[in-house]
């Protein structure tokens, strides 16, 4: 029987899937980003964040190390709204990141000097993705703003780096546009399909897994 691909087809991940495909990822962010923070949006992009930092530790005196992973709390809220009832859509923060302990080892709050790469599960629209560039931004400003100093202020500013990580990139229009100096890495480009990832599944996982032979070709 042949299968019929529609709009919101699902994809149904197994957890290998997802290992997979960031493992094939992980050298290309590796030798292009080296990244030394990890900042995950949870909750999609927890395990993603955790599968990628066995793959890309940092070499520092001949021993590999672990990059820390810090995490966001993102929701995206649509909301019918004005008179042509087009979908409107709200990111709210339900957690950010704590400088307290983010900037212990480090003069100005923990984020200057580093490539940082914010990790997701998937990016559809973009606003989720947009809405944590904007936001690290406007905090990385701050911090560079609190250095007194102007020759290390604009060494600081080269060198902190945004990038960005997804084990899915939907191939459609976006409502968000990211800054053109913000790295952009996905380990996998997807149509606008529905993608059913592993930790989501509240059945058995067996069965999830063993469906996955029905998935469209995509
Ligand atoms: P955005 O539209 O801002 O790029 O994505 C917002 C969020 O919607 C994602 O972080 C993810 O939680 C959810 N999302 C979007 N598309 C999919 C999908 O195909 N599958 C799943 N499970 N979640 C999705």
């Amino acid at each position: 029987m042949s299968h019929i691909l529609t709009d919101v087809e699902m994809v149904r991940l197994s957890y290998n899937d997802i290992h997979t495909a960031i493992q094939k990822a992980a050298p290309k962010i590796k030798e292009e980003f080296a990244p030394t923070l990890f900042i995950a949006i949870g909750g999609g992009g927890f395990i993603p964040a955790r599968i990628l930092r066995t793959q890309v530790k940092v070499d520092q005196d001949g021993k590999k190390r672990n990059i820390p992973i810090q995490a966001v709390g993102l929701v995206l809220y649509e909301a019918m709204g004005g008179v042509e009832e087009k979908v409107g859509t709200e990111v709210v923060r339900t957690q950010w990141l704590d400088f307290s302990t983010l900037g212990q080892n480090f003069s100005h709050g923990g984020l200057l000097g580093r490539r940082i790469l914010v990790v997701d599960e998937v990016d559809d629209t973009r606003t989720t993705l947009t809405y944590t560039i904007r936001e690290l931004q406007s905090d990385i400003d701050k911090q560079l703003a609190a250095v007194e100093d102007e020759t290390e202020r604009e060494r600081l500013r080269k060198e902190t780096k945004l990038g960005i990580f997804v084990v899915h990139n939907k191939l459609k229009p976006k409502a968000g546009q990211l800054p053109d100096d913000v790295a952009y890495f996905s380990a996998v480009d997807t149509p606008d399909v529905w993608l059913a990832y592993p930790w989501e599944c509240d059945g058995d996982i067996d069965a999830h897994d063993a469906l996955r032979v029905h998935n469209p070709k995509v």
